[in-house]
């Protein structure tokens, strides 16, 4: 029976312009800004891509001086982060604009907040509590439909000396306008497609499953997990549909702004524990777990899986029955995709005690529906390294 008797608050700083073409607003965003010196955060692959020259052009016309830091590595590093800082200051940049993925959008985030508080190393502000004040305002221009990022307060650094990825959280780090046009992704090769797909989808599933989860972002999770199953073959396989991109990037927006009001849970402790230890890319690491932690957590939450199933248009008698198709078909969409086994990525058996821990101290751990320790973890790892 639904209960909404726990209180629940909601708050999206970030202002949302959506539309195929709509990049092409990007300057008079940063006029709105009162910006007079941009900086632009990005990475190679963009770059590559022909993207960044469509928008600095935009920026050209509007006659706005700017300066690029394209150092931003997948899984950015604290080094990342911290020479990103040194570039945006010396060019005394009153914005910046982040042009990529979830990498490029962390990267961003982080680097606003130690210009903000004169900050020198992204260790110094890990957690919930030591963001201070608003970070150096900036656009966010997602250019991959997976992470949120755009939406949410959160930034994700690798920490290059314990090989783990500590989270950055404050509402401060909100990115003033989110400008997301499906055009950008058309780019994005079909193996990242499929990746960063199936991390919006996990995204939508952990929010909607967690045990913080509240009736806005339930509402939002349900539709993800509709667009992104309805959707994201036909991404994969047909890239230049610009429908499906689109459907895609809604859908992680909606997921990003879910999980970010709600929680993950368990597949992101050890996603993140093995994109840490691995440097593996996280779309990857989420998509291989996801399946095993489902059909651990299942017979915690079978009704909010019964309706995940009917979100992707599965038909069913029982919610036993229900939760056991939407299992089977995030197995299912993961291997149309052409996603790689838990196994593919190399890892040593040596080293699951350690990401079973890491996984263990993970923040999300205590949302996750069912009890997780670190022995569970590590059933989990055991049982998706031996498969
Ligand atoms: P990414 O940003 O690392 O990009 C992957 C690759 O795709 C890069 O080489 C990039 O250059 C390329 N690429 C991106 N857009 C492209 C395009 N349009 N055309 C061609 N190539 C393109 O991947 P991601 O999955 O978007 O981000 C992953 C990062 O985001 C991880 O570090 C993860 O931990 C983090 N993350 C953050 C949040 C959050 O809320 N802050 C949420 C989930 C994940």
């Amino acid at each position: 029976m639904t209960n909404i008797l726990r209180q629940f608050s909601f708050e999206l700083p970030t202002r949302i312009e959506y539309g195929v073409g709509v990049a092409s607003k990007l300057g008079e965003e940063v006029r709105l800004l009162k910006a007079q010196k941009v900086s632009l955060i990005t990475d190679p692959g963009i770059i590559k891509a022909g993207l960044l020259d469509k928008i600095t052009s935009i920026l050209k016309e509007e006659k706005l001086l700017y300066n690029v830091f394209d150092g931003v590595d997948p899984n950015p590093k604290d080094r990342n982060v911290e020479r990103g800082a040194q570039v945006v200051r010396s060019f005394e940049a009153d914005a910046m604009v982040a042009v990529g993925g979830g990498s490029v959008i962390d990267c961003a985030k982080a680097i606003g907040v130690l210009v903000s508080h004169d900050g020198k190393r992204i260790k110094d502000f890990e957690g919930k509590t030591a963001v201070k004040k608003p970070i150096l305002p900036f656009i966010a221009v997602p250019t991959t439909a997976g992470t949120g990022s755009e939406v949410t307060f959160s930034a994700v650094i690798t920490d290059r000396e314990n090989n783990y990825k500590m989270t950055v959280r404050s509402p401060f780090m909100a990115a003033k306008v989110a400008l997301l046009d499906p055009k950008l992704t058309v780019t994005v090769p079909p193996h990242i497609t499929a990746s960063t797909g199936m991390d919006a989808l996990t995204h939508a599933i952990e929010a909607y499953t967690v045990k913080v989860s509240e009736p806005i972002s339930d509402a939002l999770a349900l539709y993800a997990i509709e667009l992104i199953t309805n959707n994201l073959v036909n991404a994969v396989k047909n890239g230049e549909n610009i429908n499906a991109r689109a459907c895609m990037l809604v859908g992680s927006l909606l997921a990003g702004m879910a999980f970010s009001h709600s929680d993950v849970g368990s597949v992101h402790c050890m996603a993140e524990a093995l994109g840490g230890v691995y440097d593996a890319p996280h779309g990857v690491c989420n998509a291989v777990l996801l399946p095993y932690v489902m059909e651990y957590n299942a017979e915690f939450c079978l009704e909010r899986y019964a309706r995940i199933a009917q979100a992707m248009g599965e038909i069913f008698d029982t919610m036993e029955e229900g939760a056991m198709k939407a299992v089977e078909r995030v197995k299912k969409l993961s291997v149309d995709v052409g996603l790689p086994s838990f196994k593919s990525l190399g890892v040593k058996e040596e080293d699951l005690e350690k990401l079973a821990d890491m996984a263990a101290k993970n923040i999300s751990t205590k949302s996750n529906p069912r009890e997780m320790s670190k022995e569970d973890y590590l059933v989990l790892f055991k049982k998706a390294l031996a498969d």
